[in-house]
């Protein structure tokens, strides 16, 4: 039972890499973003309540973010073991949740650095699309889905997420620089950093990412 960070800037394939790395090493997938997104697309207090940060693409407010997420922790299948993606974006919420797995005897193993130059990061944002259903991502020059338009896993419908639009995308990554960046000197210094390239094909990445963690001792097959 493993439990890891990925961290990387808006667009450096997080999201991606953190579903396929959960599934190989049969790991939870826990992307704050996403929780975010289905509050908002169910229209939930939570949804309304974060909607405007959203869509100007600045970071919600810890108190609500850290609450949303260890929640999220405390199901079952949390258990065993997770890959969080988009969480902790800066110093105060790795520290909430370092002291929230210390109470229930846990630790952070592992944070993956997923690397990208930022002109390659810009190219991904604007091309990328999302599954409406199932939240599957897709680049429209890297790796497009077979029907225009439709998720090749469940058929749904795909969409830009608003905050992709150019502007938004700015504002995010100055975000990211400002507060996220940050957080990768504070876990080399604790030792627990694995920088990984994050430039190529997705499944290159992914293998990157798999060995690293295997010179790490965390994959053993
Ligand atoms: P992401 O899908 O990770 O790019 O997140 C999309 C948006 O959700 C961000 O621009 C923030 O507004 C919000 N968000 C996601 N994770 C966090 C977090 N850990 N702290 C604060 N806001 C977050």
């Amino acid at each position: 039972m493993y439990n890891i960070i990925f961290v990387g800037a808006p667009g450096a394939g997080k999201g991606t890499q953190a579903s396929t790395v959960a599934q190989k090493l049969n790991l939870v997938h826990i992307s704050s973003g996403d929780l975010f997104r289905q509050a908002l697309a169910q229209g939930t207090e939570l949804g309304k309540q974060v909607k405007a940060y959203l869509e100007k693409g600045v970071l919600v407010p810890d108190r609500i973010t850290i609450q949303m997420v260890m929640e999220r922790l405390s199901a079952p299948d949390a258990e065993k073991g997770i890959i969080l993606d988009g969480f902790p974006r800066n110093l105060p919420q790795a520290e909430a949740l370092e002291s929230a797995l210390a109470q229930q005897g846990k630790a952070i193993d592992k944070v993956v650095y997923i690397e990208v130059a930022e002109a390659e990061l810009l190219s991904r944002l604007s091309n990328r699309r999302l599954c409406r259903r199932c939240q599957a991502v897709y680049n429209m020059v890297n790796s497009p889905p077979s029907i225009e338009g439709k998720c090749d896993k469940c058929g749904g419908e795909l969409y830009q997420r608003p905050d992709d639009e150019p502007e938004t995308v700015k504002k995010r990554l100055d975000v990211y620089f400002a507060e996220t960046a940050p957080l990768i000197a504070y876990y080399r210094r604790q030792g627990k950093l694995v920088e990984v390239a994050g430039e190529g094909g997705v499944a290159e990445v992914t293998r990157r990412i798999v060995s690293a963690l295997r010179e790490e001792k965390l994959v053993t097959r």
